[in-house]
């Protein structure tokens, strides 16, 4: 069984004005898909490593075969962001999150606002093309980082959250250059449930 592309949970539109429906309907339809397209084929022969769940592919590349490991890598962890970056995302979300989650984000980085602070710098400043985390490491504890290409927080044993795509495909179309307008822009289109979702079953 191939793996499939997430629907998207909203229309092309939804996230406008913070994210226009033509970067939308591209970045899934050509990038995601493409992404998607280059790790099926190249896990064709392998039968037993398509049964597996990404997640667990990105948590153990040791354990893909070599002749494929740096397409699943990359290909895979494109992939696999982009369903949670989409999966985060919402129309007329944003605001702050409630419950543990913003209970652990106080405890960690001081305060919600010092944490936006904390990850629009590490959006902001990340060279190239990559991906800001919120992530959960081993020990319960919450980190925010940046990783290039399409690595994830997966390859390195921790659990991502929450992710903010800062490669140009992502804002280009609509802020061309302006990286941290689009930053700017992202925070209202944070699913906060979501997001807490994911911080439970990380802990889990
Ligand atoms: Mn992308």
């Amino acid at each position: 069984m191939a793996y499939t592309l997430p629907a998207l949970p909203y229309a092309y539109d939804a996230l406008e004005p913070y994210m226009d429906a033509r970067t939308v309907e591209i970045h899934y339809t050509k990038h995601h898909q493409g992404y998607l397209n280059n790790l099926n084929k190249a896990l064709e022969p392998y039968p037993e490593l398509q049964a597996k769940p990404i997640e667990a592919l990105l948590r153990d590349l040791g354990s893909v075969p070599e002749a494929i490991r740096e397409t699943v890598r990359n290909h895979g962890g494109g992939y696999a962001n982009h369903n949670l970056y989409w999966a985060t995302m919402a129309p007329h979300a944003g605001g702050a999150p409630t419950g543990s989650l913003a209970a652990a984000i106080d405890r960690t980085f001081g305060s919600f606002e010092a944490f936006k602070g904390a990850f629009s710098q590490a959006a902001a400043t990340h060279f190239a093309s990559g991906w800001a985390w919120l992530a959960v490491m081993p020990t319960g504890a919450l980190e925010v980082y940046t990783t290039a290409n399409h690595y994830s927080p997966l390859m390195q044993g921790n659990t991502p959250i929450l992710v903010l795509d800062v490669w140009e495909h992502a804002y280009y179309l609509q802020y061309q250059n302006r990286r941290v307008d689009f930053i700017q822009s992202w925070w209202a289109l944070v699913n906060w449930e979501a997001v807490a979702r994911n911080y439970n079953a990380a802990l889990r």
